[in-house]
Order: C-alpha cells, then sequence, then structure tokens
C-alpha cells in the first residue's frame, strides 16, 4: 500500500497542507483558522464532518459500514515558542511556532483522509478522523469525548501519530503498554514567621523550610519508587524572602510529578502531600499545597498494539516498524485511550538538516516522514 501510486499525488499535497498550517501556528483551544483550513480540505474530498467542540473537528468515512469504528486523531495546537528557522514557510507569527509538530500530525492525518476517501470501497469498518485544539494545554480530547467524539459511529479502537525526534523519517515507533506520563503540577506556599535574621528563635523560617521539603520529596524517588517504575518529582520555581537580615516569614514554589502508571500516580501524589505536610510540621510551619492534576499516564492497548505493529510490519516492512521505550512527557490522547484501546504511532522526522528535538525553536522536520505516517494510518484503518 505504501507503493501504491495513489501517494505520488497525495505526498506533495499534505507537505503543502503542513506548510500552510506551519506559517499560521495556533495555540491551546483557539485554533478557528486551522479548524477552517481542515474543513475546507474535508469539503474538498467529500467527507462529513461536525464540530464536537467549539474548534475540534469530527469527520467520518465509510459511516455505513459495519462494525465498530477506529478513531484516527491529529492535534492543531503550536507553542508560544518562536521560531528560529529560516525556512521558506517559516511561522508568520512572532512568538508562535509549531514546534511539537502538530502541523505534521493535521497534514497526516487529512493525506490518511484522501487516500481512504479515494478507497471507501475496500474500507471494511467505518473510520473516524479526530483534529483536535489544546493538547499543549488545557486539553482538547475531553471536551470532544463530552461532544459525541467516541458514539455515532461507536468507536472501538483509536491510534494517535505523534512525529519524534528520537527516530529517522521513515520509522514508525510503538510501544506497548504505559507509554507516556502523567502530569500533576503543585503550586505550595510555605508559611513560617518573620523575625530579625539575628533572632531565630524568635521566627520560624520559611526559607529553612522549604530547603527541608526541596530535600525531603526526593525520598519519594530514591527511597520509596521501585526503580523500575519512573517517577520525577521537581521543583521548578521558588521565590521567597526580602533582604539578608530578615527572617522570610512565606515561600512559594511550584513544581510538577511525573509518573507511569496509574497506581504509581495515585501513590506519589499522595506521599508527597503527607512528606510536605510531615517536614512542615516538623518545623512549626504551615503549608498551603495545591496539586493540579493534570492528564492521565497514556497506557496502550496490548492486544491492540500487537494487532497494529502486525498490520504495519506487513505494510510497511519489518525493517521500517522499531519499538521504542515510553516517555514521562504526557500526551491527552490518554483520555481516549482510558476509554477504548489505544496507542500512539511515534513518527520518525529525523533527516539532515535536524539538530534539535521537539519544542525547540531551531527543530526542523524531515518531511519524508509524513508519508511514513499517513500510511501508517491509512494501514490500520483498512486493515484493522
Ligand atoms: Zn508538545
Ligand atoms: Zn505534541
Amino acid at each position: 500500500m505504501i507503493d501504491d501510486k495513489n501517494w505520488d499525488a497525495i505526498e506533495p499535497w499534505m507537505i503543502d497542507i503542513r506548510r500552510i498550517i506551519h506559517r499560521r501556528p495556533e495555540l491551546g483551544l483557539e485554533t478557528p483558522e486551522t479548524t477552517r483550513l481542515v474543513e475546507s480540505v474535508l469539503d474538498g474530498l467529500g467527507i462529513a464532518h461536525t464540530r464536537p467542540s467549539e474548534y475540534g473537528v469530527k469527520g467520518i468515512i465509510g459511516g455505513d459500514k459495519p462494525g465498530g469504528a477506529v478513531l484516527l486523531r491529529a492535534d492543531m495546537d503550536a507553542l508560544p515558542i518562536p521560531e528560529r528557522n529560516d525556512l521558506p514557510f517559516k511561522s508568520e507569527i512572532e512568538g508562535r511556532m509549531h514546534a511539537c509538530g502538530h502541523d505534521c500530525h493535521t497534514a497526516m492525518l487529512l493525506g490518511a483522509a484522501r487516500y481512504l476517501k479515494d478507497n471507501t470501497s475496500i474500507l471494511k469498518r467505518p473510520v473516524v478522523l479526530m483534529f483536535q485544539p489544546g493538547e499543549e494545554g488545557p486539553g482538547g480530547a475531553l471536551p470532544m469525548i463530552e461532544g459525541g467524539v467516541l458514539e455515532n459511529p461507536t468507536v472501538t479502537e483509536a491510534c494517535q501519530v505523534h512525529v519524534t525526534s528520537d527516530l529517522k523519517a521513515g520509522l514508525i515507533g510503538l510501544t506497548a503498554g504505559p507509554s507516556s506520563g502523567a502530569c500533576d503540577d503543585f503550586t505550595m506556599t510555605v508559611l513560617g514567621r518573620g523575625g530579625h535574621g539575628s533572632a531565630p528563635h524568635d521566627g520560624i523560617d520559611a526559607i529553612y523550610v522549604s530547603a527541608a521539603i526541596i530535600q525531603a520529596v526526593q525520598s519519594l524517588v530514591s527511597r520509596e519508587q521501585d526503580p523500575f517504575d519512573p517517577l520525577v518529582v521537581a521543583i521548578g520555581t521558588i521565590h521567597g524572602g526580602f533582604r539578608e537580615n530578615v527572617i522570610a516569614d512565606r515561600v512559594e514554589m511550584t513544581g510538577t510529578i511525573r509518573t507511569l502508571t496509574p497506581q504509581s500516580r495515585e501513590r506519589a501524589v499522595r506521599r508527597f502531600r503527607e512528606v510536605v505536610e510531615g517536614v512542615v510540621k516538623t518545623h512549626n510551619a504551615r503549608v498551603e499545597l495545591v496539586v493540579d492534576p493534570g492528564y492521565p499516564p497514556l497506557v496502550a492497548d496490548i492486544s491492540w498494539t500487537r494487532r497494529v505493529k502486525e498490520i504495519l510490519v506487513a505494510e510497511l516492512g519489518s525493517e521500517a516498524v522499531v519499538d521504542v521505550p515510553a516517555s514521562l512527557g504526557v500526551e491527552d490522547f490518554a483520555y481516549i485511550a482510558e476509554r477504548v484501546p489505544g496507542l500512539c504511532l511515534d513518527v520518525g522526522i529525523v533527516g539532515d538538516q535536524f539538530t534539535t528535538g521537539l519544542h525547540s525553536p531551531g527543530l526542523i522536520v524531515d518531511e519524508r516522514g509524513l508519508k511514513a505516517g499517513a500510511a501508517a494510518f491509512t494501514a490500520v484503518a483498512l486493515r484493522s
């Protein structure tokens, strides 16, 4: 199928679409221009579509076919990063860039949509196309689920694509089981009692207590966590104090807790609270701690992943399909994979011009990866 002549026309068309999207990056849930572009391309292909959320698009191919639908998902949002590349299609919006490759994802899904629409007669089941905003936050998958993206037709399996700077263009990576991390960000205010720096016994030093907290929470990683089950506890910001001879009465800290399984997540967040509250109590201070639950971990269904791997090996060749390790990055496709068997197709984009990875202002994608990603999507839709 990857050698099919159809791709000769689809590949350059898909790259053009990717470049149009790349020029006009949009952020978060507000992707009106990209959404309208997707809708007009679907109109041109004769594919019916709706909006399950304000800017989320759902397309359906083969809606009259029997059986459960397979959902293919692409995200559309960019990042608030200035592009440092000198490409003819570089970002035209200052301070914004498609540095996570979501422009490629949207183009790949449109490429697959065109192929599948041209070949509806050999399609065995309905295909749902999901174009979502807000993956980089605050989350565009849940609003689309609430808007019915998994119903009419009923979705029974799902897959997403994500470009990866760990693989050469042309390769597809798969992870079975836990694939992407869960994210729980926190803000913490340590409250002590101010006073003169020369009289520590009259105050409660919020800086000293904070230092004890920073040390103690790392014991969750080094002494309590199974070393084969990853956990990251990171303090990202710390602010407190007035001048050299004043005991700080408060310190504010923010940070993140990353885990790979629902069990680890529950335990890590609970123990984090207990350790922070224990240290604070020891030092007669107080703390206001708010943990903001982020995306859940993405757990790829084992048997669905095995099936997809067999399909991809048959279609793309065994040398093009590789097993890749899990990461502690987060992915809001996890909400889909909590409800139906799901997985991520990691699409290699490393080529000759590659210098730096995702979320970087110098990211240069080898666009030959788009065909591999679109062909993988297509194979899953046709063969599963
Ligand atoms: Zn990203
Ligand atoms: Zn991304």
